[in-house]
């Protein structure tokens, strides 16, 4: 099967949030210039090694809408070899800033087709917390622009935040519109100025804005269809469903994995080295999957949707039969009722969802390895 799929990575953004820890930084203008030079020179190749069409394409980041016209203007003529943009979904991940009704327009005609709002929230002592530019109103009027385009929209959101009415964040959302909201738990990762300042995050809080979110998109008629992920049905996104659904993708950019088929038979993850390595030309990190990779990667991307991991499937590919494998997982997940299993279709349940993290290392600390667990 050709790999139909593309990420591609923009490290530059208009700030730096305190709780970030993604590949990016602020643009200058010289390394801007370099970056755009290399990844049309990434692409032409990756192009040329792999061919197109593209059926899915993902601009994320960083901030990909912070890039000028003419930077984007030729990210996307190096796209020419696999035969253009994406023919399914081209989305570009933006900043509410960076965008206006005219560029709206420029972005349809390079061939994006969604675009991805770093809203967050819409109440202004949330965001100045968040140290993001924008206020509550500028960024529902831009996301209220983004939708008049025709362009088709999702916006994320982050949860969990002291003093943020979540409810009313997740309301005026839907209200202006949106069909797809991500809806992210604030995580204060190590080293990042939010840990430096010792911000916690209230692990009730947490849990109480995981059912709220389920709660209120539902009203609106958006079903969660991935843990962090809910869409009028017909709006998921189809590039997110290929990694969820162990799918093959190719990345470029500073620090972007791509996902191979080869190896031994069970693929091969590549991972390109940060900004400095990458414009050096340093070659990407290899590592070469086994079956139990693959088993605990579908198990770990495959549960976190409503459509769950078809282990016939999965044994099909690997060797690995679950029932008998991880058999003890199972049934306790089951009798707790974690996780559903119809014919072979192992789904998690709206408690298995919120304890995700928990049902995965009880995995792999029980699991017996693929070459013991045939069936
Ligand atoms: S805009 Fe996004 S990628 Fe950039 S610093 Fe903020 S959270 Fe990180």
């Amino acid at each position: 099967m050709p790999v139909s799929s593309l990420y591609v990575h923009v490290p530059f953004c208009p700030s730096v949030c305190p709780y970030c820890d993604f590949h990016k930084m602020l643009r200058h203008e010289g390394l801007a210039a370099r970056y755009v030079a290399r990844l049309a020179q990434e692409l032409a190749a990756l192009a040329e090694e792999h061919g197109g069409p593209l059926e899915t394409l993902y601009l994320g980041g960083g901030t990909p809408s912070h890039l000028r016209d003419d930077e984007l203007e030729r990210v996307f003529a190096a796209l020419a070899g696999f035969g253009g943009p994406a023919r399914l979904e081209t989305t570009l991940e933006a900043d509410p800033l960076t965008f206006d009704a005219e560029r709206l327009t420029r972005f349809a005609s390079l061939g994006v087709t969604r675009l991805s709002i770093g809203l967050q929230s819409t109440q202004d002592h949330v965001l100045a917390f968040l140290g993001r530019l924008h206020d509550g109103a500028q960024g529902l009027a831009a996301v209220e622009a983004a939708l008049s385009s025709g362009l088709r929209v999702n916006v994320d959101v982050m949860t969990s935040i002291a003093g943020q009415d979540l409810e009313l964040d997740l309301s005026r959302v839907v209200a202006v519109g949106a069909r797809h909201v991500s809806v992210y738990s604030l995580t204060v990762e190590p080293h990042t100025p939010f840990a430096l300042r010792g911000v916690t995050v209230d692990e009730d809080l947490d849990a109480a804005a995981f059912d709220l979110t389920a709660t209120v998109l539902a009203r609106a008629g958006l079903r969660r269809y991935e843990v962090s992920n809910h869409a009028v049905p017909g709006e998921e996104s189809r590039h997110n469903l290929v990694y969820w659904r162990g799918g093959h993708y190719l990345g470029a950019g500073p620090s972007a994995s791509s996902h191979l088929p080869g190896g031994d038979g069970f693929g091969v993850r590549l991972k390109n080295p940060p900004l400095k390595g990458w414009l050096r030309g340093d070659p990407p990190e290899a590592d070469v999957l086994t079956a139990d990779d693959v088993v605990l990667e579908r198990l770990m991307t495959g549960l976190r949707t409503v459509e769950g991991v078809d282990l016939a499937g999965l044994e099909a590919s690997t060797g690995y039969a679950v029932e008998y494998g991880a058999a003890r997982w199972l049934d306790d997940c089951l009798a707790h009722g974690l996780l559903t299993l119809e014919g072979r279709r192992l789904t998690a349940t709206p408690a298995g969802l919120a304890r995700l993290d928990a049902v995965l290392r009880a995995f792999v600390a029980t699991r017996a390895p693929a070459a013991t667990a045939a069936a």
